[in-house]
């Protein structure tokens, strides 16, 4: 076993995946905007620490995968109460701000966690969206959101999910079962927010809004092959490596504010195994 310049230990790497064997969704985008060269340790070289259990987002985030999973059981027309009493505080009381929403009781034909996917400049584009409602005239694609602060509508705008997920139902149009095609015009997004239910963002989306989205990804993916024959360097935003967790791959640093013991170098688990102990894990549920 190695050791990175501050002295932490670090396990060996899995085989590192080129661009093509890459899924590409919306959250790797953003990460490649964030940083070119986190975004081959996290995609392509597949590393993760450990200790992010240790941080508080990693209870937002199981607090955010149970709510997402019990929302996607609901539409499903599964039992979904007997198991609240199992789950955390404060996704009961998400839970209850759901049903009190208009969303528990969608009119149409509701897909929920639908997968798409598209190939686009020899990339595979990837979503997965929370739900779709289908209505004579019109596609709702609605992605539930569960975090704190609810960003300004500026923010929103730029975000991958509102550019991609339109952008790709219109491309994956193929893939869904839809009687006969359907104009941009007809698709809208919502992101809502639990804990801001009166707040939702909207787009309705178009033919130009379309064509603009399909040149800003053309444009990244270009940008991406740029990239990748520079080995992915480094952000010259050096703010952001602050309390990056990869901080001391890069500097020779600790990331601020986490104790060195908590850090470990590891290799990402490509797929989180689901316990007994997560009872919202699928196999509990289906017990
Ligand atoms: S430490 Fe900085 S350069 Fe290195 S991966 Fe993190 S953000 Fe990118």
């Amino acid at each position: 076993m190695r050791s990175t310049l501050s002295g932490i230990p670090a396990a060996p790497s899995l085989e590192r995946l080129s661009l093509e064997q890459v899924n590409l969704s919306a959250s790797s985008l953003a990460l490649l905007d964030h940083c070119p060269r986190l975004f081959r340790y996290v995609y392509l070289e597949r590393l993760i620490w450990p200790a992010a259990s240790v941080f508080e987002h990693e209870l937002e985030q199981r607090r955010g995968r149970q709510f997402h999973r019990l929302v996607e059981w609901h539409s499903r027309g599964r039992q979904v109460e007997p198991r609240l009493s199992a789950l955390d505080e404060v996704v009961q009381q998400w839970w209850q701000v759901f049903l009190a929403s208009s969303h528990a009781h969608p009119q149409g034909r509701v897909l929920a966690e639908l997968p798409l996917w598209q190939r686009i400049e020899g990339f595979k584009l990837i979503a997965r969206l929370d739900r779709l409602v289908i209505i004579p005239g019109s596609l709702h694609i609605l992605d539930w959101k569960t975090e704190r602060q609810r960003p300004r509508d500026e923010q929103l705008a730029q975000d991958w999910q509102v550019r991609l997920y339109p952008l790709l139902l219109c491309e994956a149009a193929q893939q869904l079962p839809l009687e006969g095609p359907f104009e941009p015009e007809q698709v809208q997004l919502t992101f809502w927010y639990v804990q801001h239910p009166q707040q939702p963002f909207h787009r309705y989306y178009s033919a130009a809004a379309y064509e603009q989205d399909l040149a800003h990804l053309r444009a990244t993916l270009n940008h991406l092959r740029q990239l990748e024959a520079q080995d992915f360097p480094m952000t010259p935003h050096t703010e952001r490596c602050n309390s990056c967790l990869f901080r001391s791959r890069c500097h020779g640093l600790l990331p601020e504010g986490i104790p060195s013991q908590d850090l470990t170098d590891w290799v990402w688990p490509m797929q989180e195994p689901a316990t007994p102990a997560d009872p919202i894990a699928d196999t509990y549920w289906e017990q």
